[in-house]
């Protein structure tokens, strides 16, 4: 029998389960059935060591467990503790802070700050730009906060879509006041692309363009994976050129400790806001912070300790980032492995620079991967394609992979 539902009309029909936590399900059953070492898991996002272990940063833990209980238990203030938010403007920036006025407020993990620039910075029936190929949440934060999610595709050939990106954004502002672009780099997810400093110069000329008097564009910076390029000097290289924007365009860092500092479920992270006008930083602060009080209160205070207390102590910063360089060199060793022997294969993948993911672009995705199922191999089908976690995936396990992709493609 069909039954009234119970939840309020605007969230009917809204219900749709996460693909990626349903498939890393079916990988665990069926380790479970026919061992650990029949099964490659492709869809998680978290970095598994060459045992298929989660990994924390041993800094970290220490870090972690060195924390007073009395600082753990304890509430963070609403916009995160002061010395915790000047680590985490320090983390992002480092030699490449803008010239302009920074404030930051603690979010729950990148997701929280992605959540605050859609209800602050949008009205309700606006769009949110982002591109084609991206992850997924971005889709239901706009939607659950009854906002549209619109997107141009990412790529020309292998370059960015500067000229799709810019078409999108002109025909919004056509129609609405405010304009979010959350735009994901370096090491996107799901393709791994990163994003030049020359195309970050085009996408900042597009925007001070189409920022006319009465219009108002938010890019929403979204780094998870800031930490996970060959070089982070150059991946953080493009920040000095946000101080350049007039005072109708606020880009907003969207930081995350989940990959950065191994924390995924502590829920920390932050976004930052840059202004060359200090009315405009303020605001950003203030009407954030209210939005932290009306959605989760505060954060996780331990796990913002973590960062303040690495912050503070130049050994365990360059500690920390030794051993995310051990963690990073395996993930690049994955993934050229699975691109050399995907070349030989004929298997074609997107433009890969750094990062968690690779993408393979394909027709019928869902049934490739049921195909690849039957073989013991979970990956996370997308409207396009297939994403592979190079961060998941041993590199005993990565070596005949692309080889079984191809063949699964052709078969279907
Ligand atoms: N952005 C991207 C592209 C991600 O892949 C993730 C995590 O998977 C996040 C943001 C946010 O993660 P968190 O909310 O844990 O910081």
């Amino acid at each position: 029998s069909k039954q009234m539902p119970i939840a309020a009309p605007h969230t009917w029909g809204k219900y749709t389960p996460d693909k990626i936590f349903t498939v890393v399900s079916n990988a665990t059953q069926a380790k479970a059935a026919y061992g650990r070492d029949q099964v490659i898991n492709g869809a998680p996002g978290t970095f598994l060591d060459e045992t298929e272990t989660i990994f924390c940063l041993p800094t970290v833990e220490t870090v972690y467990r060195s924390i007073p209980m009395n600082e753990v238990v304890a509430y963070s203030p609403l916009e995160g503790a002061p010395d915790f938010l000047e680590a985490a403007i320090q983390h992002v920036f480092r030699d490449f802070r803008p010239a302009a006025h920074i404030k930051a407020v603690a979010t729950p993990g990148g997701t929280g700050a992605l959540h605050n620039i859609v209800a602050n910075y949008t009205s309700v029936g606006d769009a949110v730009l982002s591109s084609e190929w991206c992850w997924g949440p971005y889709k239901s934060i706009a939607e659950d906060a009854l906002r549209r999610f619109e997107t141009f595709s990412l790529f020309a050939g292998d370059k960015f879509n500067l000229a799709e990106m810019e078409e999108k954004m002109a025909a919004l502002l056509a129609t609405q006041e405010r304009l979010v672009v959350v735009l994901n780099t370096p090491s996107h997810n799901p393709t791994g692309y990163s994003m030049t400093n020359e195309e970050w110069k085009a996408v900042l000329e597009s925007s001070k363009k189409l920022a006319v008097p009465g219009r108002f564009i938010i890019l929403a910076i979204d780094v998870a994976y800031l930490d996970y390029t060959e070089d982070q000097q150059a991946s953080r290289s493009f920040f000095p050129l946000l101080a350049e924007l007039p005072e109708n365009v606020l880009p907003i860092i969207c930081f995350s400790m989940s990959k950065s500092f191994t924390l995924y479920g502590q829920r920390v992270g932050a976004m930052i806001g840059v202004s060359r006008s200090e009315h405009i930083a303020d605001e950003f602060f203030k009407t954030n912070q209210i939005t932290c009080r009306a959605s989760w209160s505060s954060i996780n205070r331990g796990a913002s300790k973590v960062l303040a207390a690495i912050y503070a102590n130049p050994e365990l910063i360059r500690k920390s980032d030794e051993e995310r360089a051990a963690a990073l060199a395996i993930i690049r060793s994955r993934a050229a492995l699975f691109s050399s022997e995907a070349k030989t294969a004929g298997l074609e993948f997107l433009p890969y620079r750094s990062g968690f993911f690779l993408t393979i672009p394909c027709q019928k995705p869902e049934e490739v991967c049921q195909v690849l199922n039957k073989a013991n191999i979970f990956l996370v089908p997308l409207a396009k394609g297939i994403r592979i976690s190079v961060c998941a995936i041993p590199t005993s396990k990565m070596s005949g992979l692309a080889v079984k992709i191809k063949q699964a493609i052709d078969q279907v």
